[in-house]
């Protein structure tokens, strides 16, 4: 049976892994009873309390539940690089997609991951975000997120998006900020489809939302802020437009 969890790559010589009998190649498969579903699942279960315990699995199949005190720290282990997950979406302005031929290849990722977004502010449409992921967000404090919202109008996100199952981001967005994570948010401005009145509809119902934010820097000033717009040639435009243009429009700053 193939083991879920997160493979361990390394063992620190004399750590808590190496004395509890974890090796190389072992899956660890929950801590204190929670699935460990990636290198960031692990540093917050693993982090959560001194006594731990830990459930992995050798290659052969064989299961073990060791229980292992003063973890606080860490194991002492590596585990394997997590996977990037990659957008469910076709944006009409998709950069990646304007991307000339010939660069390396990992600029034609087209990443979006919540723990990217976490942990190094790369903005997620959360089309990747099922309920479960949601749940596991608000779980682990993965605050603040940085979510590409475009519009809040479901129909033109649509548009905008490319995806039938994406239009309505207010639902995700309001379900995280109801379990108390932060989120800054973007729009990508493409002239005739989501200025005029569907910007104005997506700054106001943003900024409806202000009143989520408890605590950090913005606090009582409102903590969803539609910045920075950028303005980008669409792809129906771009075959006209050898080098696109973008400007950064100001954002609106919460007073
Ligand atoms: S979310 Fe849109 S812009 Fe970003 S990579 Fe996916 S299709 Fe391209």
């Amino acid at each position: 049976m193939k083991a879920k969890g997160v493979q361990v790559i390394s063992i620190v010589p004399g750590s808590l892994a190496e004395e509890a009998g974890i090796q190389p190649g072992d899956h660890i498969l929950t801590i204190n009873g929670e699935p460990v579903l990636d290198q960031l699942s692990y540093q917050f279960l693993v982090g959560e309390r001194d006594e731990t315990e830990v459930t992995f699995q050798n290659p052969q199949g064989q299961r073990s539940t060791v229980l292992i005190e003063n973890a606080g720290d860490g194991l002492g282990l590596d585990l394997a690089q997590d996977e990037v997950k990659v957008c469910k979406q076709n944006c009409v302005f998709c950069f990646v997609h304007q991307m000339p031929k010939g660069f390396r290849k990992s600029l034609y990722l087209k990443d979006e991951d919540i723990r990217l977004s976490f942990l190094y502010g790369h903005f997620s449409t959360l089309s990747s975000s099922d309920d479960a992921e949601l749940d596991r967000i608000i779980r682990e404090r993965l605050s603040p997120l940085h979510v590409s919202v475009h519009a809040t109008d479901p129909e033109m996100r649509v548009k905008l998006v490319g995806n039938p199952r994406e239009g309505n981001i207010l639902r995700k967005i309001d379900r995280l900020l109801e379990g108390g994570i932060h989120i800054h948010t973007q729009v990508v401005l493409v002239p005739g489809l989501n200025d005029g009145w569907v910007w104005e509809k997506t700054v106001k119902e943003l900024w409806e939302r202000r009143s989520f934010q408890t605590s950090g820097p913005w606090a009582g000033k409102g903590g969803v802020s539609p910045y920075p717009a950028c303005l980008w040639a669409s792809r129906r435009t771009v075959k006209a437009w050898p080098r696109f243009p973008m400007w950064i429009l100001p954002s609106p700053r919460p007073g």
